[in-house]
């Protein structure tokens, strides 16, 4: 079997390892990868929207099954393109990846089948954005409806914060079109939770759950990032937590999506709020979440390949999906100053010293290989993951082996994981 990879990250090289498990699996494709995927995928230089290319290759190589892991991608219709060639591509069509590609859609899609989230009003006009916060309750958050790299979330404590933020979005276009439409969004306390899970059309199956670390400094302080680092499983996400999700929020929204002619095959990410009134959604993705994924997928038991083919032929009912009893805590290590402004080219040491058979592994983000070895290439650089027995083994554990590695400026926030402390 020969499978293609579409992106780029940590959690595009976490699933190239998962996969490269399956002994059926002879070769392994990533466009365009990185310096950590070379060594277990052949990297193509094709960038990620790119699908004519990207089909191209696929039908030159006789790729039997393309993954595409990155939203952009789906959220532009890869998978669209890879099934109009006749190619066998895993995600959503661009017609469920909207599920993540506008807020102001899966806004109005939890409102019309009653899926607990938070309360919004959507807005096309800057005016009218600015006139409903005259009379709004602050805190308050607003978010651009489109694909922002996660940054497109503002919250603000005051009128001028959210004034200023409407003209940030909607007129000075920070994030591009992403704000040409705007959420503004209530404000919710609690604990959050990211719940990653795989979908077939109709039946869900979640993952174990997992939680982000987005600040980019200790006590969650600092600018929002791509993510620091993750612990799974998350002891908040009790089983009372998990029996309401599964039957108004994951259920809900895989059925709300086939009503709407939009049926979602591939991963959906459930960003949860843990509020007093009972778990809701922050957001959804509609593909793993990087680092999330580098704690999730070396828990898992099954076959990758295997419960991805179930997806895509509607059988994931037959599939018992299951995690191992321990746990995994993973810390990114990143470039000092990221997400302002960081230096690249710098040689990384100690990337030897992981072997996955005892439950430690480096899966690179921003790397690259060069004749003189692996340099960083991103704010993000690598994702130290370890495992243990329980969540404070494995926290111990991920901090020893960030050690191993070394290079300049490197960056990590040192308390990854802290929240188990309050179990
Ligand atoms: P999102 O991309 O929508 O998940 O937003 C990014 C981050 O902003 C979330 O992980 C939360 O920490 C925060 N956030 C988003 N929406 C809200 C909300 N309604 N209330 C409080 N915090 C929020």
């Amino acid at each position: 079997m020969k499978v293609l990879i579409i992106g780029s990250g940590g959690r595009e090289h976490v699933l190239a390892w998962k996969i490269s498990r399956n002994p059926e699996v002879k070769e392994i494709y990533c466009a365009p990868g990185n310096g950590g995927i070379a060594q277990i995928a052949q990297c193509v230089d094709i960038g990620v929207m790119d699908f004519e290319k990207q089909v191209a290759f696929a039908k030159e190589k006789q790729i039997d099954l393309t993954i595409v892991a990155m939203d952009d991608p789906l959220v532009g219709g890869a998978v669209d393109a890879f099934e109009a060639a006749g190619l066998k591509a895993f995600g959503p069509r661009a017609n469920a990846a909207v599920l993540e590609g506008s807020k102001a859609f899966s806004k109005d899609l939890m409102k019309k089948y009653k899926i607990p989230t938070a309360g919004y009003e959507n807005f096309d006009d800057p005016k009218e954005a600015l006139q409903y916060l005259e009379t709004a309750k602050f805190p308050i958050v607003l978010k651009a409806d489109g694909l922002a790299l996660g940054k497109g979330v503002l919250i603000c404590q005051n009128l001028q914060e959210a004034r200023d933020g409407v003209k940030t979005i909607m007129e000075d276009k920070q994030f591009g079109s992403a704000g040409n439409r705007l959420v503004i969004e209530e404000f919710m306390t609690g604990r959050e939770v990211s719940v990653l899970s795989f979908v077939d059309g109709k039946t869900v199956k979640t993952m174990t759950s997992a939680q982000d670390h987005k600040r980019a400094m200790d006590g969650d302080q600092g600018l929002n990032t791509g993510g620091m680092g993750t612990f799974s499983p998350s002891p908040f996400y009790t089983k009372e937590v998990d029996e309401f999700c599964q039957k108004y929020i994951y259920q809900a929204t895989v059925d709300a999506m086939a009503a709407e002619g939009r049926p979602f095959v591939g991963i959906i990410f459930f960003g949860l709020m843990l509020t007093e009134e009972g778990p809701k959604v922050l957001e959804y993705n509609a593909r793993f979440g990087d680092p999330e994924a580098q704690v999730v997928l070396p828990r898992m038991k099954n076959d990758m390949i295997e419960v991805v083919e179930a997806c895509m032929e509607g059988r994931l009912d037959q599939i018992d999906l299951q995690f191992e009893d321990n746990a995994a805590v993973c810390v990114v290590l990143a470039s000092d100053g990221y997400p302002v402004k960081y230096e690249k080219g710098f040689p990384i040491h100690g990337l030897e010293n992981f072997t996955d058979k005892d439950g430690y592994y480096v899966f690179h983000a921003g790397t690259k290989a060069t004749p003189e070895g692996i340099v960083t290439n991103g704010g993000r650089v690598l994702g130290v993951t370890a495992k243990g027995a329980d969540l404070k083994q494995a926290r111990a554990n991920a901090y020893e082996a960030v050690k191993w590695i070394d290079f300049e400026n490197k960056y990590c926030r040192s308390d990854i994981g802290k929240a188990i402390d309050e179990v």
